[in-house]
């Protein structure tokens, strides 16, 4: 079963995107006990290739005013999924549109390179920008990122939802 990760700062609105994705769809399997912050998987049925998938929710990163603990913590048991994770077929990396590109994201992204993961970069809350606005954030978030592509969405609107599925469910893993 192809796995999907989930990534982000913390408050990107990573919840209310795998709420939009997912909606009622979804069925909590698992999570890692005792962990206030978990890996929490959903298994949700892939509709175009009629087979079950994965997606699994990582703890927010990055995120100062709620625990300078979360990214001292985060790679200890991130990292080794992220490495190590066979099932593991894309990892979503969500950045807010309306926030400048973060060093933070740049360094994931350069790891997820370095360990040979496939990422698609999708940029959260676009409902909150003008067209002129939206255009010049991800540009901006492109050029900062050093990446050609990035998907704009909105969990509020559900633009660019669709576009999401589809990158999701042509996924395949040996
Ligand atoms: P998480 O911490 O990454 O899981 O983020 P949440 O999904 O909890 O969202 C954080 C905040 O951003 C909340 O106040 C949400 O209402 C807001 N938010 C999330 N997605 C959107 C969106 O698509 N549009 C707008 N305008 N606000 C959003």
């Amino acid at each position: 079963v192809p796995e999907i990760a989930f990534l982000g700062r913390s408050n990107v609105g990573k919840s209310s995107l795998l709420n939009a994705l997912a909606g009622e769809k979804a069925a909590k399997v698992s999570s890692t006990p005792g962990r206030t912050r978990a890996i929490n998987f959903f298994a949700l049925n892939d509709e175009s290739q009629r087979r079950k998938i994965v997606f699994a929710d990582l703890p927010g990163y990055g995120y100062a005013k709620i625990s300078k603990s979360i990214s001292a913590e985060w790679p200890k048991f991130i990292e080794p999924y992220l490495a190590e994770r066979e099932t593991l077929g894309l990892c979503v990396c969500l950045v807010d549109s309306n926030v400048p590109p973060q060093k933070r994201d740049a360094q994931l992204l350069d790891w997820l390179r370095s360990v040979d993961r496939y990422f698609v970069v999708v940029a959260t809350k676009v409902d909150r920008l003008s067209g002129n606005e939206r255009t010049r954030n991800l540009a901006a978030l492109r050029k900062g990122l050093g990446i050609d592509e990035i998907v704009p969405v909105s969990a509020k609107t559900s633009a660019g939802i669709k576009e999401l599925w589809a990158r999701i469910e042509g996924v395949e893993v040996e």
